[in-house]
């Protein structure tokens, strides 16, 4: 049997994507596609709206009866709805991938709660490339001693994005955090401007650049007196996010135990 897949927020940019992910991906079937209530997309096709005509699927309102149809739904939208999502999927022990960023804390525990009840992947990034990034930063924090070498995290993206810094430049701070044995909130600092006065030792820094049509561009820069290590990546096109909520999505159909997963545990990293 093919495991039946939804996609909500599909008339968006990364939806569409993920539609074509899904259909191109053996083994799934798209079950169901949808969008918040108020878009105009509604009760429309999805193929005649994204320009793939013939795949007679009406775009739905995202209810219970939505995620009872699917084994597993991928969610690329807003923070609220991600949490109206997560709390369907938990009723109804529907398995979910979670791409949407910007989510804060409060609402990030109220995704752990949901995963008590169900299996659930959330990644700010789902991209390969950018969790291997994740998994390299964390051993070379560990292995470079704070006092030597600052830690200072770049990031741009396309003048939409909403959020900033982007949900991957803060995975990138706790991911040299967790590997100095520190938290991230006690040592972010998240913008600087005047009268800084000099560099705290163990600061975590973040610059934010946003413009034209980036997809995603992270660095982070270990800076030692004479000697300097970039460690970089540069996404050039979002289908890999789309690629990587596929491989998220299939993981998960063979996911026999609940809880909340991130794309290393995917990755197996
Ligand atoms: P977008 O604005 O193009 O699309 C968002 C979609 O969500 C729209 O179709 C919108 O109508 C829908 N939506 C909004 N509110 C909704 C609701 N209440 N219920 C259902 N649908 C709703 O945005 P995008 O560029 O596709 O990005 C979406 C999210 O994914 C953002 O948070 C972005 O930062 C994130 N993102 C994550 C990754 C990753 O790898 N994790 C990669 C790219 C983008």
């Amino acid at each position: 049997m093919p495991t039946k897949i939804g996609v909500v927020g599909c008339v968006g940019r990364m939806g569409q994507m993920l539609v074509r992910e899904v259909l191109h991906t053996k083994g799934t079937i798209l079950t169901a596609v949808g969008d918040r209530a108020q878009s105009p997309a509604i009760g429309l096709d999805i193929g005649t709206t994204i320009g793939l005509p013939g795949l007679n699927q009406t775009i739905r309102v995202i209810n219970e009866s939505f995620f009872a149809d699917c084994d597993i739904v991928i969610d690329f939208t807003r923070p609220e709805a991600s949490l109206f999502h997560a709390s369907l999927a938990a009723k109804h022990g529907t398995k979910l991938v979670i791409g949407t960023t910007g989510l804060d804390k409060s609402q990030e525990a109220m995704l752990h709660e949901a995963a008590n009840r169900t299996a659930i992947v959330y990644a700010a990034n789902m991209s390969v490339g950018v969790n291997l990034l994740l998994a390299l930063v964390e051993k070379v924090a560990a292995a470079l001693p704070d006092q030597d070498f600052d830690a200072e995290i770049v990031e741009m993206h396309h003048k939409h994005k909403i959020d900033a810094p982007s949900g991957t430049a803060l995975a990138l701070g706790r991911a040299v955090a967790s590997g100095r044995g520190v938290t991230l909130d006690d040592m972010a600092v998240m913008a600087r401007q005047g009268q800084t006065g000099p560099r705290v030792t163990g600061e975590i820094g973040f610059a934010t650049l946003r413009g034209g049509d980036v997809v995603g561009d992270h660095s982070v820069i270990f800076a030692g007196v004479g000697e300097r290590i970039d460690i970089s990546h540069h996404a050039s096109d979002r289908r890999i996010f789309a690629k990587g909520a596929m491989r998220a999505a299939l993981w998960l159909a063979g996911q026999q135990e609940k809880g909340l997963f991130s794309m290393r545990d995917v990755l197996g990293i």
